[in-house]
């Protein structure tokens, strides 16, 4: 980690899918402990930040460092392996699995796999539901427990940075709530969180400091509680001064 206690420092990054350019000399940061939210609206290119983050994607150019070295290009079982993890979008989990199983998953690292029962008992905490329905097949979960298991799934690899695509989409405000308030729980206990999200205010809510991306390209940020609500969603219909594209 750098000496301001920069975890995680993503410089001028440029993803393309064919010869459409998805991110745009994209330059962000994330400081040890803190939550930051990436605000945007639909394909502003939020999933591919994360994804490119996690190696699924690759960039074109640009860089990404985390704790120090570079982890741009790596294949995902090595960003796994250096200490980030992600909660996807859609909150996917193996549905023929059973809770249990999916949460195994997540630590089938070596050195998560020491760690298995301490992080098994540590989730089941966080989201007690889990445990209780440890046997069942993740198929028979709700929509909220979905989502649950998909962040619990991720904390088992045992990152320092945990990255959370879309956690409230499809899912009623008091589960919302609900989920916010664990990943709260987290954080305070040490973990470093990036979250995407689609609601504005939910975002600034949520986090300590906030980007909003617009078509690929970072137009906004600064500390969530600095940041006017109005002006982020003027950043994020790209009206006014952010009509540039
Ligand atoms: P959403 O909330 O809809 O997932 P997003 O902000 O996460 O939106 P991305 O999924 O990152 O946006 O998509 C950014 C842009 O890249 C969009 O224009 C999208 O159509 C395009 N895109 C995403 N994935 C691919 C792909 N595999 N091939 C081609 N274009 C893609």
């Amino acid at each position: 980690m750098t000496n301001d206690g920069v975890m995680l420092d993503i410089a001028k990054l440029n993803v393309h899918y064919h010869d459409f350019q998805a991110l745009n000399d994209v330059s962000l940061k994330v400081r040890k402990g803190s939550v930051v939210s990436i605000i945007g609206s639909n394909g502003a290119g939020k999933s591919t930040l994360l994804n490119t983050i996690m190696g699924i994607n690759k960039p074109t150019s640009g860089d990404i460092a985390f704790m120090g070295p570079s982890i741009a290009g790596l294949e995902p079982n090595k960003v796994v392996a250096r200490g980030i993890s992600m909660s996807p979008e859609g909150s996917k989990v193996f549905e023929k699995m059973t809770v249990k199983e999916n949460l195994l998953m997540g630590a089938y690292l070596p050195h998560a796999r020491r760690k298995v029962n301490n992080s098994l008992e540590k989730v089941y905490e966080l989201f007690p539901v889990l445990k209780e329905k440890a046997e069942q097949d993740a198929t028979y979960l709700s929509g909220g427990q979905r989502q649950m298991l998909a962040i619990a799934r991720a904390i088992m690899s045992d990152p320092q940075l945990l990255l959370c695509d879309e956690i409230s989409l499809g899912l009623a405000p008091v589960i919302i709530k609900d989920i916010y308030r664990k990943l709260k729980e987290v954080n305070h206990a040490g973990l470093t969180i990036v979250l995407v999200e689609q609601d504005v205010r939910r975002s600034l809510k949520n986090s300590d400091y906030s980007y909003v991306i617009l078509k690929g390209k970072i137009v906004m940020e600064g500390k969530s509680d600095e940041l006017s609500e109005e002006e982020v969603a003027d950043a994020y219909f790209g009206v006014n001064k952010y009509t540039r594209f």
